[in-house]
């Protein structure tokens, strides 16, 4: 089936962007089904691109490939084979024996993600393209890998958009437990795959608490949206003095304690608090309480540009109150995961924080998503996550 591009839209596409808006194509006689493959046509009527059909989605059309090629199982081995060999070039396992094989767009497939946990695959469908081709997905990554088991957790809003509802469960193989240890680093995690947020962990944060870790020693560490401690784990292992870490969820925080016993870490030097960071850090504040070291890693403020303003003034909040808290040569360790807030805007929302707070800080390092989550130059978009280790003056 072709779908018609309206003159001047097809420019997104030649510069390989992967979506074409329901705005930018021309109005079909007979609508192809959900997911299919439909061929994209530009206005003088060659080829631009085999993309997948979403009829309810504002994103009508996401692409495969930009050849003209046919889109089947073969087209998909080939590429889960370049992601899995991608993925052995960044040499990730040397460090972990959990991270993401497939990363949607970025990878040349559009609503799949898929995370390799030790021995087990979590795969996520989220459009009507990537639910349409997830069997033969689920069956190539047996075949290509050898690894049995993959729980699926299609459970996330943006499939309503797609017209799917969520699905979650075992896909392939047999998954007698779906909570058990995973290693990042010299460190042991354990993860629910069938509970936890995401597909099980924060895989995107592996290669900064690590980094931030090592710069914990022998400090006073506060570690706010502390999740199942990853940033805690580190730098208890790494000789903080202490670490209060801080989360909404109390099963996070029961699995935090269960990481803690699992790593042989000294768990009075640990202190677990279940509640709310924006009114945490203000009673902190009240109370004159003082760290070495914050790490503010909070969830999607802003899953879109439009959220951008609202997202901006939660971000400044939390890093003022941050700045006001830390000691002199204190270290920040500030993360945004919000599409919507640019790396650029960002850093101004830190620095206006800091102004407020009436503080100096120098940015040290930048920090963005670990390598197997690559951004495609293509996709922008793809670029999410981004955080700064300022020192204040
Ligand atoms: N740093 C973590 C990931 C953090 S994810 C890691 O490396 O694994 C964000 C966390 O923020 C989630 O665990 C969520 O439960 C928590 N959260 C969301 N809103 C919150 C709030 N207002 N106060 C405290 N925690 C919150």
């Amino acid at each position: 089936m072709k779908i018609i591009i309206k003159p001047g839209r097809e420019k997104s596409l030649l510069r390989r962007h992967p979506w074409v808006f329901a705005s930018a194509i021309q109005p079909v006689d007979k609508e192809p089904a959900s997911g299919s493959t439909v061929a994209l046509i530009a206005p003088n009527g060659s080829f631009l691109a085999r993309a997948s059909y979403s009829p309810t989605s504002q994103i009508r059309a996401r692409v495969w490939t930009f050849n003209d090629e046919p889109v089947d199982k073969e087209f998909f081995r080939k590429r889960i084979k370049t992601a899995i060999e991608t993925r052995q070039k960044l040499k990730v396992e040397s460090h972990s024996d959990s991270y993401r094989l497939i990363h949607g767009e970025s990878d040349g497939l559009s609503g799949f993600v898929v995370d390799q946990y030790k021995d087990t695959f979590v795969l996520q469908s989220t459009t009507a393209g990537s639910e349409y081709w997830k069997d033969t997905v689920a069956d190539l990554l047996v075949e290509e890998t050898g690894i049995q088991n993959i729980y699926e957790r299609s459970d996330v809003d943006v499939r309503e958009l797609e017209g799917l509802k969520p699905i979650t469960g075992i896909l392939r193989g047999t998954i007698p437990n779906s909570q058990f240890p995973i290693s990042e680093y010299d460190l042991k995690f354990n993860i629910n795959i069938a509970t936890g947020h995401k597909t099980g962990f924060y895989l995107d944060q592996r290669e900064n608490r690590h980094r931030v870790g090592e710069l914990a020693k022998d400090r006073d560490v506060l570690n706010c949206f502390c999740y199942t401690g990853g940033f805690s784990i580190h730098a208890l292992a790494n000789g903080a003095k202490s670490v209060l870490s801080v989360d909404s969820s109390g099963d996070a925080l029961a699995l935090l304690e269960e990481n803690i016993a699992l790593n042989r870490l000294p768990a009075e030097r640990h202190t677990s608090r279940e509640g709310d960071v924006f009114q945490l850090l203000r009673k902190f504040r009240d109370e004159n309480r003082s760290f070495d070291m914050i790490i503010l890693d909070p969830p999607k403020f802003a899953p879109t540009a439009a959220h951008a303003e609202k997202a901006s003034r939660a971000y400044k909040d939390i890093n003022l109150l941050a700045f006001k808290l830390l000691r002199h040569g204190g270290i920040l360790a500030t993360f945004s995961c919000s599409g919507g807030v640019d790396a650029a805007l960002f850093q101004k929302i830190v620095a206006s924080a800091a102004l407020d707070a009436g503080i100096d800080a120098a940015i040290s390092e930048y920090m963005s998503q670990g390598s197997d989550h690559p951004v495609s130059l293509h996709f922008p978009e793809g670029a999410y996550l981004k955080g700064l280790i300022c020192v204040k003056g």
